[in-house]
């Protein structure tokens, strides 16, 4: 069998669960959204029928005051059991077993009303909480019994009591955000009772046999947090309430250092979680960066926790457990931990979805037309979003030739997945290599396709996806032997000297700034230990909320790096929300100079000439490199269009080049293969 460990049963006593595979919680927005329920509903069926062991649903307040935001879901009434409802019975239908996630927010909460055990704002909110009072604690406890009883209405197999990421019973657990006098401040013993005594009293409320997963903070990584005594005595009085199982959490909201980003080493936490097995007797889940059928079965077979929570991968691909059973674990869409159409949407308030995979909670919207009349279609180029509408668009059963003047597909993540940390985007590549040969797409590499072609084989539709070309800057000097395009840069770091001017500080120069940063030979990603030394992880687990007390980064740069734009704005404001700080912060730790409201004068021999506040300044330096964005390279459409072809489309950066990223070159691509 392929991957035994991960697929064996997990037997809870009252129940057993298919396999050791969790679909971990994320709040996707569909929960508040018009028309919500039904599309909720779908996207899960689809995980449930993908052959995923156990779903856990995005967090449900239990109360007014615990909601994320002021419209965010609650479950605290009778009448909101029927929002749930389709749901549950979805997930069965599809022959899987779903649990809800409660989760108060605390002092995280996006309103006015938040509350949490003591008067402490958090550094990533505005608003600051209301204390609870005495009967607040007892009133909020009974919520959370409420909230449980109510998802057992609904049909749900169990609750998850989110007790990890900072949130509500986290604050009530740490000192800082606790500091009260009462019975349920002071000593740790007391402020655990928190927790404590929601799992006894939901226990008791809805019987032995119904699930309760409780998600136990492991490594805070917050000044102050939970030493590990503490988080191993926790997790045994967290049995003794009632809990089925134990899932892990890692690193409060506020926390400033990555957990889930792609630079974190595959599998990168789940030493955490084998420290606590033997301490308890209940089934422990790890999770975070756990993104392949392998390191899932790995992390089980060498005994680091009975089951894995995997939350984005099953976003990227709903099937993702069943082509696992079958072998065919090479045809899995795999999450890259970009987190830019998931959690950054869900932070901006948008409906979240997947980079690599636009069908991610829009499964009622995306949907194929009936009855297709196959096409003879041709797509000129084969990045992003050309491969993506040939492979969907050979799914529907059209006759799909794909033509790329280069000697490989995937264009521009090419580059990507060069850039140390982004190592990842290598298995989106292989994705598409697989789909394209699996659907049977006509690949004509090292093509450059004429006109006359086209017209020979009359084609019944022509999709160019002539994607980019780096924007040139228009200044004295811009010719100059030294100055590069970021591809030119890219292809080979080591031609770069030791003082660099980085004109752009979009995501691209970023990223050239960051492989300037690390040695050219590196190319793999980084271990684990050196990830925790880097950030300063105590492995051994000693230290309060698991941080170490000195900082043990070591830079490798030995480069001297002026990262700069025009803008007034702070460098990286228009990288994602979640991991735009990881980008600043690594390129600070590794001494990189960031320049705003610069103008460039002229790019001289020696190196360029810029002013800032008025003031000019002649940087020495020996390379230039320009990430200054991308212009539309849609040559061929124009072509194509003055002679009166019929039938031609525009799609990804060839069609707007402005802030195009991958996730909407994708998406464009899935969207004109499913209009064919
Ligand atoms: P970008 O994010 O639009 O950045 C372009 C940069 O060039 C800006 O910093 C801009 O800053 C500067 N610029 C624009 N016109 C210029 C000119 N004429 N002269 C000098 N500077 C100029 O584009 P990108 O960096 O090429 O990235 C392309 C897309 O890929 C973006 O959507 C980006 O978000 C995405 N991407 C994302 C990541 C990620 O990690 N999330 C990584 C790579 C790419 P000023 O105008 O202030 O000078
Ligand atoms: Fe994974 Fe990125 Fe998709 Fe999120 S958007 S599920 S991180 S690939």
């Amino acid at each position: 069998m392929n991957y035994p460990e991960l697929f064996s049963p997990l037997n809870l006593g009252f129940t057993t669960i298919k396999n050791r595979s969790l679909m971990g919680s994320m709040h996707t927005g569909l929960e508040e959204a018009k028309g919500g329920v039904e599309r909720i509903a779908a996207y899960y069926e689809a995980r449930a029928r993908g052959g995923v062991g156990l779903i856990v649903t995005g967090g449900i307040s239990p109360n007014l005051a615990g909601r994320v935001a002021p419209f965010s879901c609650q479950l605290s009434f009778s009448w909101q059991v029927k929002n749930h409802t389709p749901i549950t019975q979805a997930v069965h239908r599809g022959g899987g077993k779903i649990c809800m996630q409660i989760l108060h927010s605390g002092r995280y909460g996006y309103h006015p009303f938040l509350v949490s055990p003591s008067r402490k704002k958090s550094p990533i909110t505005p608003f600051t909480p209301w204390a609870l009072t005495g009967r607040g604690v007892e009133k909020t406890i009974s919520d959370y019994v409420n909230c449980a009883h109510l998802a057992k209405k609904a049909g749900y197999d169990g609750v998850e009591v989110m007790g990890s990421e900072g949130y509500l019973i986290n604050q009530f657990i740490v000192a800082k955000t606790n500091q009260r006098k009462d019975k349920w401040g002071g000593d740790y013993e007391n402020r655990i009772q928190f927790p404590i005594e929601i799992v006894r009293r939901i226990r008791e409320k809805v019987g032995r046999k119904f699930i309760i997963i409780y998600r136990l903070s492991m490594l805070d990584l917050v000044e102050g947090g939970s030493s590990w005594d503490e988080v191993v005595m926790l997790a045994k009085e967290i049995e003794k309430a009632g809990a089925t199982i134990i899932n892990t959490g890692i690193g409060w909201h506020e926390a400033r250092i990555p957990t889930i980003a792609t630079m974190v080493p595959r599998g990168g936490f789940s030493w955490v979680t084998k420290k606590l097995k033997g301490e308890v007797s209940i089934p422990l889940i790890t999770t975070n960066r756990i993104n392949t059928p392998e390191i899932a079965n790995e992390i089980i077979k060498d005994g680091h926790a009975d089951m894995v929570s995997m939350a984005r991968p099953m976003l990227a691909d709903p099937d993702f457990m069943l082509k696992a059973k079958v072998g065919k674990s090479d045809e899995i869409n795999t999450c890259i931990g970009c987190n830019q159409a998931c959690l950054d949407h869900v932070f901006k308030g948008e409906i979240a979805s997947c980079l690599v995979n636009p069908y991610a909670c829009h499964e009622t919207e995306l949907v194929p037309k009936k009855n297709i009349i196959p096409k003879k279609v041709a797509i000129i180029g084969a990045g992003p979003s050309g491969v993506s509408c040939a492979i969907e668009a050979a799914k529907l059963g059209h006759e799909v030739h794909l033509y790329e003047k280069n000697n490989e597909i995937g264009g521009q993540f090419n580059f990507a997945k060069i850039i140390p940390g982004k190592e990842e985007f290598h298995e989106t590549i292989r994705y598409f290599e697989v789909m394209l040969k699996k659907y049977g797409v006509h690949q004509h590499l090292k093509t450059e396709v004429s006109i006359e072609s086209l017209q020979e084989n009359d084609y019944d539709e022509i999709i160019v996806s002539s994607g980019i070309k780096p924007r040139k800057l228009d200044l004295e000097g811009a010719d100059l032997p030294h100055v590069f395009s970021y591809m030119e840069a890219l292809k080979d770091v080591s031609k770069i000297g030791q003082r660099v001017a980085i004109i752009g500080a979009g995501g691209i120069g970023f990223d050239v700034a960051e492989s300037l940063i690390h040695p050219a030979d590196i190319n793999e990603p980084q271990e684990v230990g050196e990830f925790l030394k880097d950030w300063g992880i105590d492995e051994a687990n000693e230290k309060r909320g698991g941080l170490l007390d000195q900082d043990t980064y070591e830079s490798h740069n030995s480069r001297e790096i002026f990262l700069m734009q025009r803008k007034e704005s702070k460098l990286g404001a228009s990288l994602g929300k979640t991991t735009g700080w990881i980008h600043r912060l690594s390129l600070k730790k590794a001494g990189v100079n960031m320049l705003r409201g610069v103008e460039y004068k002229k790019i001289t021999p020696e190196g360029i000439l810029i002013s800032q506040n008025g003031e000019e300044r002649h940087i020495e330096v020996d390379s230039v490199v320009v990430c200054a964005g991308q212009l539309s390279n849609n040559d061929l459409y124009a072509k194509l269009e003055s002679l009166g072809f019929k039938n031609i489309h525009l799609i990804g950066g060839a069609k707007i080049a402005m802030e195009i990223d991958a996730k909407k070159a994708i998406q464009d691509g899935i969207k004109v293969a499913l209009s064919l």
